[in-house]
């Protein structure tokens, strides 16, 4: 070919070609020694054997396609959070879910809003959709400032997230926040309360998801079974709400997303839902343990109700990130540049390891 008549290739759509990356949390180097990894807001306790098993099992069919319809798991994850099967998706993680919601209410010329910052997803998702991300400061206290989101409301928002504890932040939402925020919103916006952090919140005064479908048609909830329930790698969350609302979501699920093993870990999951939570509540005590230590060591950080601490050290955060990676093993965090660091609650020992390395940091705390 030559240069004079360059060939035309395809292009992508405007919105995906000026996409933000999706920054995962960081993984370490092959050849360093095992990092204390708090990157990712993972579980620190490794797969119970229980469900092993049931991925084992589950192998010996990938040569078939999975239920298209999970439909054990639908119905167990509708019992378990006492609705009908027709007000519950699956898909492959809730971030798919998530997709699958922007893709079915909204498209270009349509806004979604969020608190900002939050779940670093909702920004990409929203573009993909072909829509506007609408961000809306957290407060000074790393909340949802949800009085402004109302203010942010225009003719031409369709859909609203929030997210409860907040990510990365960790700040609930609280029922009577919810509730003022869901009788000042139009009811034709969609609401969708993500509720990824859900099993590590103690904090009595949070908004249940599950009494405020009752009150609200145009609410849906968001769960995963990537964080207190250990399946991250499998990929496998789920949206709660009006059946009506939820057809044409459902209808945009990738077909067969879900695999097979995913479906029966996710089944053994909620078998072994004792087992987790009680799990759960290890990491809320070191989560308090974490916070007690780290507020009387001179830091300032936000009340969290997930499985993660905020410290927003600002302009400082490389810095930190430098001071957490040496000596070896690095302690990986996650970091939002000029915000500050996200650090997922270990296991105690990796959280003593954090604390002894954050007390030696000479910057702002
Ligand atoms: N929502 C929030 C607030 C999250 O932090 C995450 C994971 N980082 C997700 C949703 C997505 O989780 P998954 O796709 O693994 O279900």
């Amino acid at each position: 070919m030559s240069d004079a008549h360059p060939l035309a290739l395809p292009a992508p759509r405007p919105a995906v070609a000026a996409l933000p990356a999706y920054v995962p949390g960081a993984r370490g180097a092959a050849d360093a020694p095992p990092p204390v990894k708090l990157s990712s807001n993972e579980t620190p306790h490794g797969p119970l054997p229980s469900v092993v098993a049931a991925v084992e099992a589950a192998a010996a069919g990938v040569t078939r396609y999975p239920d298209m319809a999970a439909t054990e798991l639908t119905a167990r994850i509708a019992d378990a959070v006492g609705r009908d099967a027709s007000e519950v998706v699956v898909g492959a993680g809730s971030v798919a879910v998530l997709a699958h919601i922007l893709q079915a209410y909204t498209g270009p010329g349509d806004e979604v809003l969020f608190a900002w910052r939050s779940f670093e997803a909702y920004p990409i998702l929203a573009r993909i959709a072909g829509a506007e991300p609408v961000m809306v400061p957290l407060t000074a206290e790393a909340r949802h400032d949800l009085p402004a989101m109302i203010a942010a409301v225009t003719e031409r928002t369709r859909v609203v997230m929030l997210c409860s504890p907040n990510n990365p932040t960790g700040p609930i939402l609280t029922h009577e926040e919810l509730d003022a925020f869901m009788a000042a919103v139009r009811s034709d916006v969609l609401v969708v309360l993500d509720e990824a952090y859900l099993e590590y919140v103690r904090d009595a005064s949070v908004a249940d998801g599950p009494a405020s479908l009752d009150r609200y048609p145009n609410l849906v909830l968001l769960r995963t079974f990537s964080k207190a329930y250990g399946l991250a790698g499998l990929r496998v969350g789920y949206a709660v709400g009006p059946a009506a609302l939820l057809a044409p979501v459902r209808a945009c699920v990738t077909p067969f997303s879900v695999s097979g093993p995913a479906q029966a870990a996710a089944i053994a999951s909620l078998d072994a839902r004792d087992e987790l939570l009680e799990r759960a509540a290890l990491v809320v005590a070191e989560r308090g343990r974490v916070l007690d230590a780290l507020r009387a060591d001179g830091w300032s950080v936000p009340d969290s109700q997930g499985n993660f601490v905020w410290l927003g050290v600002g302009d400082a955060t490389a810095a930190l990130v430098a001071h957490l990676a040496e000596p070896q093993p690095a302690i990986l965090v996650r970091p939002f540049a000029g915000e500050g660091v996200r650090v997922t609650i270990g296991a105690p020992e990796e959280n003593d390891a954090l604390l002894a390395r954050l007390a030696t940091w000479d910057g702002p705390r």
